[in-house]
């Protein structure tokens, strides 16, 4: 029985996004407000008051000077800026000027939610979203965050979907558990080309629907060549499975020695205790180092906003993992930590009519994949690197 099981552009309907009035905390959202551009630099109007007259103090960019700009950056994210890579961001990515005009800005949108003399016309929730900005801006990487500090962020992250959106979320930032280790076997001789892994991992994640970008590739092969990934077609649009071919998925491989982790400037990627190699998305700085370091294809770039219908967002989502993205950063397979921390399986292993995906725990020695890696002639891709890759394919 063949089909066609492709994961097609959807019809959005809906592919402009709305800007939102309430960042600029002056809670007008018909559009009288002149603060509601892109670009943080009409420092005029952005502070949230209202009023473009020149009365608000705020109206005017100060000039100041060197003590006076790290002393402002001090107060605003203090320890931060020495333990976890800020300077390297700030020296990377922009130049003073830029640092300072945004700087100036979070300190204006900072401003419109905690200042009651500058807000004439805001509303609470206006000031709630503009506060959120503001601690969001400023908080530090992920990694180095206390239970704390990434219940803090979690909650902030789900009040503000709840401002913007008037929907609920539920986000979690559940952590590695201990004596679990995560492994991943695919089974070439049963895989058919399907690709119903690649439409369930796109809307478990969350992933854009306007780019097709998505974390699983399906090669299809030509029966008799080995695995040779340079005549592979990864992108077929025709009846499955083909006369002559097999199929092999590839993704992240969340490997033990990862190199993608290695050669982040900023530590936004790192390898978590249950093997899960994540990336924090607000801390990711767009380099793509780690894609070019990565020998295995298995990390994306999104080149826009990602874009899912309302109804359709997965709104069970991991910090880690399948929560909303920004443009202009690194995204990749995560296992779906927000299922596999929770103790299911990945949503491609799900969703394989076939069976070929195996998912489990390799410190279990009752778990299905560690019945396969035991009893099964297994093989991984690169082992010559070094990157000990904790996904393993075999045949019947
Ligand atoms: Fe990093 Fe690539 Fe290994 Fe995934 S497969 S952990 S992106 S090197
Ligand atoms: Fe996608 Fe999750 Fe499967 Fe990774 S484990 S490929 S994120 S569905």
């Amino acid at each position: 029985m063949g089909r066609i099981e492709k994961y097609f552009k959807l019809n959005l309907n809906s592919a402009t996004k709305q800007t939102s009035g309430g960042s600029c905390g002056c809670g007008n959202a018909s559009g009288g407000c002149s603060s509601q551009v892109n670009e943080p630099t009409p420092v005029k109007t952005s502070c949230g008051c209202g009023s473009t007259s020149g009365s608000c103090s705020s109206h005017s960019t100060p000039e100041i000077s060197d003590a006076e700009f790290d002393a402002a950056v001090d107060a605003s994210i203090g320890e931060e800026r020495k333990k976890d890579g800020f300077d390297q961001v700030f020296d990377v990515k922009m130049d003073r000027r830029t640092a300072f005009r945004q700087l100036t800005a979070s300190l204006l949108v900072g401003a419109g939610a905690v200042s009651s003399s500058c807000s004439v016309i805001s509303d609470d929730e206006s000031k709630e979203k503009a506060q959120i900005d503001w601690e969001e801006q400023f908080k530090g990487n992920y990694k180095l965050m206390t239970n704390d500090e990434k219940q803090g962020t979690v909650d902030r992250l789900m009040r503000s979907y709840e401002l913007r959106k008037g929907e609920a979320i539920n986000m979690s930032s559940t952590n590695a558990e201990k004596d679990v280790l995560f492994g991943y076997a695919f089974n070439i001789s049963k895989c058919q080309g399907y690709m119903d892994c690649v439409n369930a991992c796109v809307e478990e994640n969350n992933q854009d629907r306007n780019s097709e970008m998505q974390y699983i590739r399906i090669h299809e092969m030509k029966d008799g060549q080995g695995f040779n990934f340079n005549e592979a077609d990864d992108n077929y649009y025709h009846e499955v499975p083909a006369e002559g071919h097999f199929y092999m998925g590839t993704q992240c491989f969340h490997c033990d020695n990862p190199p993608c982790v290695d050669v982040c400037p900023v530590q936004a990627t790192w390898r978590e205790d249950d093997g899960l190699v994540v990336i924090d998305y607000d801390w990711c700085v767009g380099c793509r180092y780690c894609m070019a370091a990565c020998p295995y294809d298995g990390r994306r770039f999104n080149w826009s906003t990602p874009e899912v219908p309302e109804e359709e967002v997965n709104k069970n989502q991991h910090y880690l993992g399948n929560r909303m993205r920004k443009k202009g950063v690194m995204e990749k397979c995560t296992f779906c930590v927000q299922r596999s921390r929770a103790g299911k399986n990945p949503a491609c292993v799900d969703a394989c009519p076939t069976g070929a995906r195996i998912f489990g725990n390799l410190l279990d020695p009752d778990s299905t994949i560690r019945w396969v890696l035991e009893n099964k002639k297994v093989f991984r891709l690169k082992e010559d690197l070094g990157t000990e890759p904790k996904f393993w394919y075999f045949m019947d």
